[in-house]
């Protein structure tokens, strides 16, 4: 059966680590790769999360399945901190939240939910995308379509060519909108931006569906979620998938929820209904330590604080970071502007270099990123910033 079947491609981000991790170069820099990285180039365990396991594991009494939608606790918890406390969604009973497993599995489990409420509904995904969405969603069998969302001369989002793209959607569309701290653009709506979209789909019909997988790494908790919390309030129907890999720095243990914001009380529970039969033909029961390890830390005020601090810590990070590399490369004396890198969020801009230029970094500095110029902030430091600069003020000065 398996004979014929053809060999794939090895993932272009991964062969990027495997590449870097066999360069012998002392200076050499890996940009690729999506996971948040300290100053020493570690994904550390959170110390807020390291405690909570420690509680969690003292006092864990079995290892029964979960409720199939996750613990209560957890879910109120998640609530309040994607859609803020007391919001009037919630309120009103119309948000139904589950467990999902990372952001990955609960793309998977929106899409499939999608597939079942329409199954001619259509995903528009915005171009450029996390190519995994497309993946995710396509594997559903659901038609995908893009939309226009960055504008590569300008660095920035090109959000008329956007909306007149999305003029064109109707009842029977879903939008994927990123929350917060685009990947791989880095370029997010603004307040104003998300009243517009929120107008239009009010206009068209259209539901959006918003991926949140960065809460925390852009602006902080609220503003990264305005977008969700103002389409909650003001649209009849939301589609959200949520992940706490990052911002818990909890990848491995695969946790994130799905929400979907319904008309009313008794759509949202028919809803859940639906979630949870989808998720059972799927994996059936959620984990329960990344879940476990969330709740205990949200209902906890020291470990929340800590959490927080913690949070507070790796956006600054990549603030400074996106500040030194501008600054870095202004200081070599090159002509072009990178400012556009210090206005945007979270891990990741395009350096807007070319395939080739991106080659020469790695060839001739071994500095690694992918070939869309798309890098990950966080693998600089202070130690290599400079470094970096130059070698990118090189490449483009030639
Ligand atoms: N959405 C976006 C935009 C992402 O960048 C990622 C992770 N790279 C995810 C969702 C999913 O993350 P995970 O499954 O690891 O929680």
């Amino acid at each position: 059966m398996f004979e014929s079947m053809p060999s794939l491609p090895a993932d272009p981000i991964l062969g990027l680590t495997v590449a870097c991790r066999a360069d012998t170069n002392p200076n050499k820099v890996d940009l690729g790769v999506g996971v948040y990285k300290n100053e020493a180039g570690v994904t550390p365990v959170l110390k807020a999360v390291k405690q909570a396991e420690a509680q969690y594991d003292a006092s864990e009494a079995s290892k029964a399945y979960l409720p199939a939608q996750g613990t209560e606790g957890f879910l109120a918890q998640v609530n309040d901190l994607v859609f803020g406390e007391g919001h009037s969604a919630v309120a009103a009973g119309r948000v139904a939240t589950i467990q999902g497993t990372g952001g990955c599995g609960s793309l998977r489990v929106a899409a499939e939910l999608i597939k079942r409420a329409n199954s001619h509904a259509k995903i528009w995904i915005s171009d450029p995308s996390w190519p995994n969405h497309a993946s995710l969603l396509g594997s559903s069998g659901l038609d995908l379509a893009f939309y226009p969302y960055y504008d590569r001369d300008q660095q920035a989002i090109a959000f008329d060519q956007m909306m007149a793209a999305l003029a064109n959607t109707g009842p029977g569309d879903v939008v994927l909108v990123h929350a917060c701290c685009h990947n791989p653009s880095g370029a997010d709506l603004t307040t104003e931006q998300w009243q517009q979209l929120t107008d239009l789909a009010l206009a068209r019909g259209f539901t959006p569906f918003i991926d949140m997988a960065y809460q925390g790494f852009g602006d902080g908790l609220a503003i990264d979620a305005q977008g969700i919390r103002y389409m909650a309030d003001k649209l009849p129907e939301v589609v959200v998938a949520n992940s706490f890999s990052k911002n818990f720095g909890l990848y491995r243990e695969r946790v994130g929820t799905i929400s979907i914001v319904a008309q009313t009380a008794s759509q949202a529970d028919v809803v859940k209904g639906q979630m949870l039969n989808v998720a059972r033909a799927i994996y059936s029961m959620p984990p329960s330590h990344g879940a476990a390890i969330v709740e205990t830390i949200l209902s906890n005020p020291e470990l929340k604080s800590m959490w927080l601090s913690e949070l507070d810590e790796m956006r600054d990070r990549i603030l400074h970071l996106r500040q030194s590399l501008v600054k870095a490369i202004a200081n070599t004396g090159c002509e072009r502007d990178f400012s556009f890198i210090e206005r945007q969020k979270g891990m990741f801009s395009f350096v807007g270099i070319t395939p080739s230029q991106v080659e020469e970094l790695k060839t001739a500095y071994s500095i690694y990123m992918v070939d869309s110029s798309r890098i990950n902030i966080c693998g600089l430091s202070s130690s290599n910033v400079a470094y970096v600069a130059d070698a990118i003020a090189s490449v483009v000065s030639k």
